[in-house]
């Protein structure tokens, strides 16, 4: 498989008063894994079920549960892992981070601290352009997620749900390699399409499905690189922590605002001060939610009621077997075996349901010809109608034979656009309905002759002209197609009317 390359895109810089700074960036991102039950215990982990339904004894704290854990979360982890080209750490353990809060009934959160089952991987992120950043991956982590406290259905009440409680998470730690906000909303977005490509994680930021800690610190251009030579934490800017982001656009919004809050800070001779912060849509600004000083101490220690987690090099190896082709690879493989374009390669393997659709379109065709009509033709006419791919009226083996009767010149491309409408609309099979309504192209040269003559034969005066001025022949051409219903070959014509002007 050959390799895609790209140049290292730029940092966003912002001037300030005193000069340019450079942004840095590292995320936490919080991906819940896909698995029908809980990390711990059987409860299942369907969204939106009837509150406090989906909770185990052990989710709920109640004294003398033990947690037992889920087989398929650690496939996922691992999964996820490798499709990151991460190490896989074949002994892991969990530990407990202790603190309060109503929506966590145990009092300790169950997390992996000081041996993650996931060590260093990396993640490609394009950009546009040629461009791409390598972000470097430090682990990742399982751990449990919380509950969900809901305060604003009764002013004077709180009230628990618990079904989230206890819901495996996949903690993605990435390095401080992102700088900027576009790059950081496309490093979520890749490793989005890298685990639903895997199964891994469903990846819905609107229920919660993947949210992101944003750490952003500026600094001076040069420092970056500095700390890239040195791995010396100490010449990048002091950063702050955004909490709890789940939109692609609000982590954007959050890094810029906050990324100039620092700067006017340093600028004015202030300091700016570790903590975490929270993000304001509705002001689009970050307010400080707590300091380093007011920062919890979890008392973290290894949970007592589960033994390390060890895993087979074996096992590992029927998982990496297992796993799908990743969208890296399968966009070179478009670009290079198929000969579709950067763009058109990106689009297709955007999402996963749009590479199957159009990989079975495309079997046994020319995949150029294919990918236009996927993303010109459906997917034009799916977003007309707000569709999505998934419920397409056109399936892959209906659009396949157009395609193929347009290849076989039995159509041509405009009457292939009235086709795709009729399958479109009616359904059926194109075959047949070319057949049946006489949409075939007319290929039989005496037929396309006798039009041709026909059309001269009544225009003596154009004739004349296009003999002088050859450019004018295409009027004959359109003539013949508009007698032959738009169904005569267009090539066919053209040769012909050339032909019989020369003479
Ligand atoms: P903590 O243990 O306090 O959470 P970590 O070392 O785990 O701190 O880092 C958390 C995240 O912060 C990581 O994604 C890391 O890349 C990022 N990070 C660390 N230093 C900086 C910095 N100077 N600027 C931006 N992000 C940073
Ligand atoms: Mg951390």
């Amino acid at each position: 498989m050959l390799d895609l390359t790209y140049d290292a895109p730029k940092p966003k810089t912002i001037a300030g008063a005193t000069g340019d700074w450079e942004l840095v960036i590292g995320l936490e991102v919080h991906a819940q894994v896909a698995t029908k039950a809980k990390l711990f215990s059987g409860a299942s982990t369907q969204f939106g079920a009837e509150p406090n339904s989906n909770v185990a004894f052990v989710d709920a704290g109640m004294p003398g549960m033990l947690p037992v854990i889920n087989e398929g979360c650690i496939e996922q982890a691992v999964r996820t892992g490798l499709g990151l080209k991460a190490e896989i750490n074949l002994w892991s353990a969990f530990d407990r981070k202790n603190y309060f809060y109503p929506d966590l009934p145990q009092g300790y959160q169950i997390s992996q601290l000081y041996h993650p089952i996931v060590g260093e991987g990396e993640v490609l992120v394009e950009l546009g352009n040629g461009t791409a950043r390598r972000v470097r991956i430090e682990r990742i982590h399982l751990e449990q997620d919380a509950g969900k406290s809901i305060h604003d259905m009764d002013p004077n009440m709180s009230f628990v749900d618990l079904n989230r409680t206890g819901v495996a998470l996949m903690e993605i730690v990435s390095r401080p390699d992102i700088r900027g906000p576009e790059e950081a909303a496309a490093y979520v977005g890749k490793l989005r399409q890298i685990m639903r490509y895997l199964g891994t994680c469903d990846g819905n930021m609107q229920n919660g499905n993947l949210r992101a800690d944003v750490n952003v610190s500026v600094c001076r251009p040069g420092d970056y690189e500095k700390f890239m030579e040195t791995g010396d934490f100490g010449v990048l800017g002091t950063r702050c922590e955004i909490k709890n982001m789940n939109s692609m656009r609000f982590i954007q919004a959050a890094i810029d605002y906050e990324a100039r809050r620092q700067i006017a800070l340093i600028e004015d001779g202030k300091e700016v001060v570790q903590e975490t912060r929270l993000y304001d849509a509705d002001k689009n600004e970050t307010r400080s939610m707590r300091s380093k000083e007011e920062a919890h101490d979890y008392r973290y220690f290894p949970d007592p009621d589960l033994l390390p987690l060890e895993i087979e090099q074996a096992w590992v190896d029927d998982i990496a077997a297992s796993l799908p082709e990743l969208p890296d690879d399968k966009k070179a493989r478009f670009i290079n075996d198929m000969g579709l374009s950067d763009y058109d390669a990106s689009v297709l393997t955007a999402d996963v349901a749009n590479a199957d659709f159009f990989e079975k379109v495309a079997e046994g065709r020319d995949g150029k010809l294919s990918a236009n009509w996927v993303i010109n033709e459906l997917f034009g006419r799916l977003k007309k109608d707000d569709k999505d791919i998934t419920d397409s009226p056109v399936s892959p083996e209906q659009l396949g034979k157009i395609i193929g009767l347009i290849q076989s010149d039995a159509i041509s491309g405009k009457i292939a656009k009235d086709l795709f409408e009729i399958v479109y609309t009616e359904g059926g099979d194109p075959e047949a309905i070319v057949e049946e309504r006489g949409m075939k192209q007319v290929t039989d040269t005496g037929a396309i002759e006798a039009a041709v003559d026909e059309v001269i034969a009544n225009n003596p005066d154009q004739v004349e002209k296009a003999k002088a001025n050859p450019k004018l022949a295409g009027w004959f051409v359109g003539q013949v197609m508009k007698a032959t219903g738009g169904k005569a070959n267009p090539k066919a014509v053209n040769e012909l009317v050339m032909k019989k002007l020369a003479q």
